[in-house]
C-alpha cells in the first residue's frame, strides 16, 4: 500500500511538473512568483500570459457595430503589436528570461524596471486580456449565477455595478483603463489606471486581480466615435464575453 502511495505521489509530482512546464513557467520561478503576486488567489500555478501576441479568436469585423473593423485591425496589428515588440526589447535589455519569468511577476515588481518595461508589459498584458473579454454580440451572455451573486453582494445590483464601471471609464482623464478587480480582501472593486498601468503593478493605487477592463485610449474608439467616449462605453457592454470572464474568475481567485 505504501508503495502504491509513493508511486501515485511520484506520478502526481511528475504530472504537476509537466503542467507547469506546459504553462511556460519553470518550477524554479514558482516560489518567487507566489511571493511577489500579492493579489487574491494567484498562487503561481496558473497559466501566465505569453509574452507574444496570441491570435484573435474572431475576425476584425466580428465586434461590429460596437467596435468597427478598422479600429480592431489597427488596434491589434499596430498598437498592441507594438507593445508586444517593445516588451520583447525591454526584456532583452533588462535581462528578463521570458521562458522562466511569468509576465505577471514582472508586473508585480514593475517598480524595479524601466518606464519602457512598465508601458509595454502593461500594454501587452492589458490588450491580451481585452481581446478575450470581448466576443461577437451574438455570443455575448449575462454573468451566470455565482459571479452575478458576487456583483450583487458588492454593488447592490447589476445596474449599480454598470453605472460605477461606466463612471470610472468616462472619468479616467486622458488615456487609460477602467477595471473590475478582485482584491486581497475578496471584494469586487471598480477603479481605473492611467496609461498602460494595471492593478497587478506594485506602483498602482488600484490593486487586485483584473477581472475585466475597458481600454479608454482614444485609439480604442476614435475612428467610429470620435470624442464621444460615453457612446463607445455604452456600446461596449453588448460585446462583453461574460462566459470567459466567469471562467477566468473561477480559475484564478
Ligand atoms: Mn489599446
Amino acid at each position: 500500500m505504501k508503495n502504491v502511495n509513493n508511486e501515485s505521489r511520484r506520478s502526481f509530482i511528475k504530472t504537476s511538473a509537466k503542467a507547469t512546464l506546459a504553462a511556460g513557467i519553470s518550477a524554479a520561478a514558482l516560489p518567487s512568483f507566489a511571493e511577489n503576486i500579492k493579489f487574491a488567489g494567484y498562487n503561481g500555478q496558473k497559466k501566465s500570459t505569453p509574452y507574444t501576441q496570441m491570435p484573435l479568436a474572431y475576425n476584425y469585423n466580428a465586434l461590429e457595430p460596437s467596435v468597427n473593423a478598422m479600429t480592431m485591425e489597427i488596434h491589434y496589428t499596430k498598437h498592441a503589436a507594438a507593445y508586444a515588440k517593445n516588451l520583447g526589447e525591454a526584456c532583452t535589455a533588462e535581462n528578463i528570461n521570458t521562458q522562466t519569468t511569468p509576465l505577471e511577476m514582472v508586473l508585480a515588481s514593475i517598480s524595479k524596471y524601466s518606464t519602457k518595461m512598465r508601458n509595454n508589459a502593461g500594454g501587452h498584458y492589458n490588450h491580451e486580456l481585452f481581446w478575450k473579454i470581448m466576443a461577437p454580440q451574438s455570443s455575448a451572455t449575462a454573468p451566470a449565477a455565482k459571479f452575478s451573486d458576487l456583483i450583487t453582494r458588492d454593488f447592490n445590483s447589476f445596474d449599480a455595478f454598470k453605472t460605477q464601471f461606466n463612471d470610472a471609464a468616462k472619468t479616467r482623464f486622458g488615456s487609460g483603463w477602467a477595471w473590475l478587480v478582485y482584491t486581497n480582501d475578496k471584494k469586487l472593486v471598480i477603479g481605473s489606471t492611467p496609461n498602460q498601468d494595471n492593478p497587478l503593478m506594485d506602483i498602482s493605487d488600484l490593486k487586485g486581480f483584473p477581472v475585466m477592463g475597458i481600454d479608454v485610449w482614444e485609439h480604442a474608439y476614435y475612428l467610429k466615435y470620435q470624442n464621444k467616449r460615453p457612446d463607445y462605453i455604452t456600446a461596449w457592454w453588448n460585446i462583453v464575453n461574460w462566459n470567459f470572464i466567469q471562467q477566468r474568475f473561477e480559475a484564478n481567485v
